[in-house]
């Protein structure tokens, strides 16, 4: 298939089913985490959505009335807990994005599921500027979906660093609040050590202060760590901090912004 694929999700806890809108490995941005092979800058070639809307069809079936789940997925895994729009690059740098919103909302009312799957964004957030990327989130919203929102480093040149890409942090809370209008708003956070060196202290607190900031229109922050290789020239660089890294960190935005956090090492 070309643009759907389902996979078990430690994160999502069962079997996702990703979109991907980005089948030529193209992102606007390069985390020096990302797990895709021979990621390039870029955008999507034009999305084929009839193509698209048979393979979520097809897979669907698979899953619901087929056989893949048990002879694919372990018996802890045999549910499907979400249809998320996770490619390989920036699911929102596609111009089909809305109407690929719309296609996956009609073949779910199609297929009348005994339990439909959330429908889920999982995006870095910066094209939140465009008309018809808030149109596709707002949709997602009234469909009860969620968006996972990347905010990784809070500053410019943490940013750069890690994302290849620096916004003032002014620019990412202007848009966490928007995305957080329009659908329920989960900040995704990559936590790793760089050079043998974790996120200090300066870092640490102008990240928390951030999320503080947008605290009011936030469901929560999921701190992931490691969970699979970095594909990019930097991935000897990286290393996984331990979990209670992790906690310590989850405790104290918890502490400072009141949001609910989930720590996934
Ligand atoms: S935004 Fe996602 S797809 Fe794009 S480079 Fe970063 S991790 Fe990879």
């Amino acid at each position: 298939m070309t643009y759907v694929y389902p996979v078990v999700s430690r994160r999502a806890g069962g079997v996702s089913v990703g979109i991907n809108l980005n089948p030529n490995n193209a992102c606007n941005w390069r985390c020096i985490y990302c797990q895709v092979p021979d990621l390039k800058r870029g955008g999507p070639p034009p999305i084929d959505l009839n193509r698209l809307a048979n393979e979520l069809r097809d897979l669907l079936n698979w899953l619901y009335v087929g056989d893949y789940l048990d002879r694919h997925v372990p018996p802890e895994a045999r549910r499907v807990v979400d249809i998320a729009f996770s490619g390989n690059g920036e699911p929102t740098s596609a111009a089909e994005f809305p109407q690929a919103v719309e296609l996956v909302g009609r073949v779910l009312d199609e297929l009348v599921l005994p339990a439909p799957p959330r429908l889920r964004l999982i995006t870095n957030g910066s094209l939140l500027d465009r008309a018809a990327v808030r149109h596709g989130i707002a949709l997602l919203g009234q469909r009860d979906g969620e968006v996972w929102f990347k905010v990784d480093a809070a500053g410019a040149t943490a940013m750069r660093r890690i994302n290849g890409v620096g916004y003032q942090p002014a620019t990412v809370l202007r848009r966490l609040e928007t995305c957080g209008k329009l659908c329920p708003t989960w900040v995704q956070t990559c936590v790793f050590a760089l050079d043998g060196q974790a996120p200090d202290e300066a870092a640490q607190g102008a990240f928390v202060e951030l999320i503080g900031m947008a605290a009011g229109h936030l469901a929560g922050v999921h701190l992931y760590g490691l969970a699979r290789p970095s594909m990019q020239p930097e991935a000897a660089r990286l290393k996984a901090l331990p979990q209670n890294w992790l906690e310590n960190l989850a405790r104290r935005i918890d502490k400072e912004t009141g949001l609910t956090v989930r720590v996934s090492p």
